[in-house]
């Protein structure tokens, strides 16, 4: 995530999602027991404030992320809040430890921006930048599952193929292609309904030419910089909306678990990493190599 500045405490342990066997739980712990297995939802609320009351736990005034504001998970021992944690829905075949570890973040995410704020339907045309991404996979499933028509873009053409394979209607090269005129062509002119972003400055001008009449752009992230830019002629004449993303709330969280439950959403691992090359897995990441998540085998 690239959330607000943070001031590391060093050393800290980094790692936000997660998924292994409860240990202990508190006396007044009802939802699960040890031995259970279950992953984690690494958005850590303090449940007392005027939104986690109202229900909206990711705009909690305390909210902290594992692994960004708060300790991580890559470590054998995590304590987190008893919401925080969801047993793992039986699937056949069933899930692997790093398919339930790579669930939350990208899932929860991704399901707040296209269902919640942005307000997807059947039959509008999404936009999706860089699909080797976590949240943007996530992000082109749950669109689809909507109904929706999804163009998704990447620069390596095999996560592309691979794009294409987990179900994207039409793929775009960033680096070969100019996406808003493409976006334009395949839309009879009228744009995309819906552009998911976590770009921010390298793709932000693209993402508002791409966007059509009544248009919602959803942002999450700004990996290539904060600082972007609007014509406000161009805001209200076509009615779009700006929306931001972080995170998803407890009913939302409960929501994904349920998907995943019957057998949808389940998420996509580029690569296990033993714990002993957690340099390597995070030059991986660094370097965009991957496609969906990469994840670290702690313990056995
Ligand atoms: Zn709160």
């Amino acid at each position: 995530m690239h959330g607000l500045p943070v001031e590391y405490r060093f050393p800290h342990i980094l790692g936000a999602d997660g998924a292994g066997v409860v240990d202990g739980v508190g006396s007044e712990v009802r939802s699960v027991r040890p031995g259970d297995p279950v992953m984690i939802n690494p958005g850590i609320p303090d449940y007392t404030c005027a939104f986690c009351r109202a229900g909206e736990q990711s705009l909690c005034v305390n909210y902290r992320l594992l692994g960004e504001h708060l300790p991580g998970t890559l470590c054998e021992y995590v304590v987190v809040p008893e919401q925080n944690v969801a047993i793992i829905p039986t699937l056949a075949p069933p899930l692997t430890w790093a398919e339930a570890a790579a669930f939350s973040l990208v899932t929860l995410t991704a399901w707040r921006m296209v269902v919640t704020r942005a307000r997807l339907r059947a039959g509008e045309t999404a936009l999706i930048w860089g699909i080797g991404g976590g949240v943007s996979l996530a992000a082109m499933r749950i669109a689809k599952r909507l109904g929706a028509r999804v163009i998704v873009t990447s620069s390596h053409d095999g996560k592309l193929q691979e794009a294409r394979r987990l179900g994207a209607d039409i793929t775009l090269n960033h680096r070969t292609l100019a996406v808003s005129t493409e976006v334009r062509a395949l839309t009879d002119k009228r744009g995309a309904d819906v552009v998911i972003e976590n770009v921010g400055e390298a793709t932000w001008e693209e993402s508002l030419r791409s966007l059509g009449r009544g248009g919602r752009l959803v942002c999450c992230g700004a990996t290539t910089g904060p600082h972007v830019s609007v014509d406000l002629r161009r805001l209200f004449w076509y009615q779009w909306s700006i929306l931001g993303a972080t995170m998803g709330n407890e009913a939302e969280y409960r929501e994904i678990v349920g998907v995943l439950g019957t057998g949808e959403l389940r998420p996509v691992v580029d690569r296990v990493f033993p714990f002993e090359e957690v340099r390597a897995a995070c030059e991986r990441l660094e370097q965009g190599e991957q496609l969906g998540k990469i994840a670290i085998r702690v313990s056995e």
